[in-house]
């Protein structure tokens, strides 16, 4: 497995001093795409304060106890036109469907939660609900991803707590890359990809941060967003995921939004990409990422580099990252 970097060094001149500021540009182990770390952070709000949005946006939430059960959109062919609930989880079909079977999980009472409040009881109960309506999924080649866009720096137009579930004939493209990849790697090395990445990111140390109930935490070598995270869990498929390994799943999303909080964040992105009926070579992994906090007038930081370059910017080594969280873990 190879940690591919390359260093590109820009000379500055602010007012009579030359500063000097390095560049990172980092292969990720599996897909070879490209990621910049830039050393230099850029003045970031961590003051935000923006109760009179949770307050508006509470007063047409959709997705509140007083309106849910009315406005929620019903799936016809898998859940039956019903909504599925366990505790306060629940599931429902998306408005605007992003393919074949589209869902959303809503997945708390509360209407906003601070990253330090999330209880691993919400995700726990909200996965698990995911599985119970996946095993009715039909016959077929499917690929299945759960994503979570947290407030509007995120992507989310609804700030209620709530994941995205996507089941697709067709992968996204990103997918695909890390399906074909890592079918690659296993007819080359013999093994799925993301058990040798564990096993060599302990051997190194510096991005290993520890272990949550039968789920291996790391940071990203090549990181897609401000401090990636990757889970790692020891059963392969999410549908055949037992109570023990969601909730080793769920322990580590939670340290790390407790994590995220203490620097300040208040927004992220998830993505669990299921290796369900795609083969051997998958193993299902978990991808978080923190946003520009949201505030009144946040910076979206994804810009044309990110959009046309596919290309992420960030500003902080994995390993710091990784070094912070393990004190916390
Ligand atoms: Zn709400």
């Amino acid at each position: 497995m190879e940690f591919k970097r390359e260093i590109e060094v820009s000379k500055i001149l602010i007012g009579e001093k030359v500063e000097e500021n390095v560049v990172e540009i980092r292969y990720d182990p599996l897909t070879l795409q490209t990621s910049r770390i830039v050393g230099k952070i850029p003045p970031i709000s961590t003051q935000c304060n923006f109760d009179d949005e949770i307050e508006n946006s509470k007063s047409y939430c959709p997705f509140c106890n007083e309106r849910v059960w009315n406005l929620a959109v019903r799936d016809v062919e898998i859940m039956k036109g019903e909504i599925m609930k366990k505790n306060e989880a629940l599931l429902f079909s998306n408005l605007t469907p992003y393919s074949k079977y589209s869902f959303v999980l809503r997945l708390c009472d509360a209407h906003y939660l601070a990253l330090n409040d999330f209880k691993a009881e919400y995700f726990e109960d909200g996965l698990t609900l995911i599985q119970e309506c996946l095993r009715k999924l039909p016959e077929g080649k499917f690929y299945i991803s759960i994503g979570m866009n947290y407030l509007k720096p995120a992507g989310s137009s609804i700030m209620h707590p709530h994941m995205q579930v996507i089941v697709s004939e067709t992968s996204t493209d990103y997918f695909a890359r890390l399906d074909w990849s890592a079918l690659e790697y296993k007819e080359i090395n013999g093994k799925d990809f993301w058990l040798a990445l564990v096993e060599e990111e302990k051997k190194i140390g510096e991005r290993y941060v520890g272990k949550t109930t039968k789920t291996e935490w790391l940071a990203a070598y090549a990181p897609k967003g401000f401090m990636h995270f990757i889970a790692i869990p020891e059963e392969k498929e999410f549908l055949n995921m037992d109570e023990l390994q969601i909730r080793g799943i769920c322990e580590g999303i939670v340290k790390v939004l407790k994590y995220y909080h203490s620097k300040g964040f208040n927004s992220f992105n998830m993505s669990i990409f299921c290796g369900d009926r795609i083969g051997e070579h998958f193993r299902t992994n978990l991808n978080i990422v923190a946003r520009t906090p949201f505030d009144k007038y946040y910076w979206c930081d994804v810009f044309f580099p990110k959009i046309f370059h596919d290309e992420s910017i960030v500003h902080t080594f994995p390993e710091t990252c990784a070094k912070e969280l393990r004190a916390m873990w």
